[in-house]
């Protein structure tokens, strides 16, 4: 039931009760008083009376008259208690009326000189008021119908109800138009309190409320300001931490107290293969000991220091610490790449040591040889030689190295320009002629014409050319070398082709590493420093460009070369 029905029924229930009060109370209260003063009234109509009343007056008479006087009944009745005169009743009917010597009101009259009573009368055929007065010659007795004075009570008790009734519709026209205005603010109160309870904060309680339903009014629209104003503060905060989150290299998972994880950030999401939504239970996580490990301990309050692990073929470093809310924040930071490039590192070093080592050798070697004066001159000059070449080859492993850490540096940018490729070419062939006339190779230059020119930088361009065109002759045993051009919308492409010994498919993928060579023997004899196509990959990657190769054992090997246009 709403505040303004419950207002309306307790109005009604009050006024109601307050009608049948004043109707049953002052109802009753009025008729006693009534009787009371009938009562004397009648008591001083029967002294009246009385004093008429003397020996000799013909009582038959002197009630009749009497009664006709004042209009009430009137008798007179003997010391016997027969009735003597009766305003009401003539001397036939008087006669067969009964001894009134007992009735209450003669009884208490002669006893105490007075006597009253009210009861139904048969003789009447109603209810009457009897008042009866002792007198030497009997007892004079005047008596009144209580119907006029029920009809008075009866008739005041319904102005009364009236009344009643109507200060009861005006009390519910009053009570319905106050219940409104106090039930119609405290609706909307509720409503806009349920609102906002419900995330609504943009909701408003008007402030025209009167007295403490508005003062309630202000204080909601107070607290659902402030409430906005902390939820954007939360928010702001919220959204700083995500982006903070989000922005680590690391990645971070914090849990509850009940290790529900309540946090995770995208890197943690990839390095551990999570995509379940928030808050999920910590089971969800991968079953690594280390992680686990980690997660318990920062459970139960203690902080572990960083521990390797191992995650879908990824090497990670997981860390833990207790919040001061309970819970815990873990942290995993993928080393999968650092150990890949200490691997790198440390083969790298490994690669240039013994690269090194053989030509620094034979230099050191010949040179102590030589020391001896004994040596005739012919072996000397051939010993002398011998280290000029080791001298040279470990020049060009230097100058290859030099070349690629300057590349790889990231300090060396093209210095691009439109190159005429044929021109180049012929350069490149110029240079190498000799190693490929040695071994009857043609080389053969096959420039389209639509791809005469290419935007490149023109001393990388001859190196990347020299390089491929170089690995060629020195890969190929008979047969030609092919430089060809072509076109398409991606730019330019190089393709240098030869007929030579090939490279198996599972080395492909692979030549483009530092010093890594299908055949080292092979490679150092002809002169090679197994950086070549490295030098080649990182110019090519410096112009935006692509480097891709085609190869079949004992047919030849083709090295294409994007250069965009
Ligand atoms: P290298 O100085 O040893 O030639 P590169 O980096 O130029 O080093 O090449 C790497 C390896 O790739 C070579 O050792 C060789 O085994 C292979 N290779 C490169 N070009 C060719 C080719 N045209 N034909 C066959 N094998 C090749």
């Amino acid at each position: 039931m709403t505040l303004a029905r419950r207002l309306l029924a307790g109005s009604l229930v009050v006024v109601m009760a307050l009608v049948a009060a004043i109707v049953l109370i002052a109802g009753g209260r009025l008729r006693d008083r009534l009787v009371e003063e009938k009562r004397d009234e009648l008591a001083r109509a029967g002294r009246a009376i009385a004093l008429q009343w003397q020996p000799g007056t013909d009582p038959e008479m002197l009630a009749h008259r009497a009664g006709d006087a004042l209009g009430y009944r009137v008798t007179l009745i003997d010391t016997l208690g027969v009735v003597v005169g009766d305003a009401e009743f003539g001397p036939e009917a008087r006669r067969r009326l009964e001894n009134h010597l007992n009735r209450p009101e003669i009884v208490e009259a002669r006893n105490r000189g007075l006597g009253a009573s009210r009861r139904h009368s048969a003789s009447a055929g109603d209810d009457e008021l009897y008042v009866a007065q002792r007198h030497p010659l009997g007892y004079v007795r005047v008596s009144l119908t209580t119907r006029t004075l029920d009809e008075i009570v009866r008739g005041a008790q319904r102005d009364v109800l009236v009344s009643g009734l109507l200060a009861l519709l005006g009390a519910l026209a009053l009570t319905s138009l106050f219940a409104r205005s106090i039930s119609q603010p405290v609706v909307e109160l509720r409503d806009v309190a349920r609102a906002i309870a419900a995330g609504d904060l943009h909701r408003r309680p008007a402030l025209s409320a009167p007295g403490e339903v508005g003062d309630l009014a202000t204080a909601l629209h107070r607290m659902a300001e402030q409430l906005a104003t902390r939820l954007d503060a939360l928010e702001a905060d919220d959204q700083l931490m995500t982006a903070v989150l989000e922005s680590l290299e690391e990645g971070i998972i914090a849990l509850d107290e009940r290790g529900t994880v309540i946090r995770i950030n995208e890197r943690a999401r990839s390095l551990l293969g999570v995509s379940t939504p928030l808050p999920f239970p910590r089971e969800l996580l991968p079953r690594d000991h280390t992680l686990r490990e980690a997660i318990e301990s920062a459970l139960a309050g203690a902080t572990t220091p960083s521990a390797e692990a191992s995650l879908h073929e990824r090497t990670v470093a997981v860390a833990s610490r207790p919040l001061g809310t309970g819970g815990g924040v873990v942290t995993v930071l993928d080393l999968t790449m650092l150990r890949r490039l200490e691997t790198i590192r440390r083969d790298f070093v490994a690669n240039v040591s013994h690269e090194l080592k053989t030509p620094l050798t034979a230099v050191s070697g010949y040179a102590e040889t030589l020391l001896d004066d004994g040596i005739p001159g012919d072996q000397r000059r051939r010993f002398v030689e011998t280290i000029r070449e080791n001298a040279t080859r470990m020049q060009r492993i230097v100058d290859d190295l030099l070349d690629l850490s300057r590349i790889e540096s990231g300090g060396w940018r093209p210095n691009v320009a439109q190159v005429d490729v044929g021109g180049v070419v012929n350069d490149v062939f110029t240079a190498i002629q000799p190693a490929a006339a040695a071994k009857h190779l043609a080389l053969v230059s096959a420039v389209a014409p639509d791809a005469t020119h290419v935007r490149v930088d023109p001393t990388a361009f001859r190196q990347i050319l020299t390089n491929l065109v170089e690995n060629a002759v020195r890969y190929t045993r008979e047969g030609s070398v092919t430089l060809r051009t072509r076109k398409t919308d991606e730019g330019v492409w190089v393709d240098v082709s030869d007929t030579g010994i090939g490279i198996a498919s599972e080395h492909l993928p692979r030549i483009f590493e530092r010093f890594y060579r299908v055949d080292a023997g092979r490679s150092r004899a002809e002169g090679g420093t197994g950086l070549g196509l490295a030098i080649v990959r990182h110019l090519v990657d410096a112009h935006g460009g692509r480097i891709e190769s085609t190869s079949a054992v004992g047919r030849g090997t083709t090295i294409s070369v994007l250069l965009p246009g």
